[in-house]
C-alpha cells in the first residue's frame, strides 16, 4: 500500500533494521524500543488491523507467532521471558496501520500493563 511505512521498509524503499525475513514476514528493530530487545513482525501481505483478518490470514498469523519465538531465543529473552503485544486500533496504541506482533524482551514486565 503506497503511503504504509511498513510497506515501504518490506519492499526496501525505507531502510529498515531486518533480524530476519522469509517469503512471507520481515522482522525489524523497532525505531523507538520500549525494552532493550524490541522486534515487530510484519506479514509482507498488507492487511490494516486485526479486525481485518480472515481465516484465509490463520497460516500468516501462526507463523508471526512461531517467530517471534524463535527470534527470542535468538536474542537470548527466551528464558528470563519475553513480551508479545498486538495493538489493534487507536484506542488500543495502534499508530502504525499495517499488523505487527511487538517482541519484547530483556528487562521485566508489570501486570497489568497499563
Ligand atoms: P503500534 O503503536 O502498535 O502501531 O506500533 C508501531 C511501532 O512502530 C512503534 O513501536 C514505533 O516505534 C514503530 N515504528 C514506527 N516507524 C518505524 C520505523 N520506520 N522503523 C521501525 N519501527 C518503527
Amino acid at each position: 500500500m503506497a503511503d504504509c511505512i511498513f510497506c515501504k521498509i518490506i519492499s526496501g524503499e525505507l531502510k529498515g533494521d531486518i533480524v530476519f525475513q522469509n517469503e512471507h514476514l520481515v522482522a525489524f528493530r523497532d525505531i523507538n524500543p520500549q525494552a532493550p530487545v524490541h522486534i515487530l513482525i510484519v506479514p509482507r501481505k498488507h492487511i490494516a488491523t486485526l479486525n481485518d483478518l480472515t481465516a484465509t490470514d490463520a497460516a500468516i498469523i501462526s507463523e508471526m507467532v512461531l517467530t517471534a519465538k524463535k527470534l527470542a531465543a535468538d536474542e537470548g529473552v527466551a528464558e528470563d521471558g519475553y513480551r508479545l503485544v498486538w495493538n489493534c486500533n487507536r484506542g488500543a496504541g495502534q499508530t502504525v496501520f499495517h499488523i505487527h506482533l511487538h517482541l519484547m524482551g530483556g528487562r521485566a514486565f508489570g501486570w497489568p500493563p497499563g
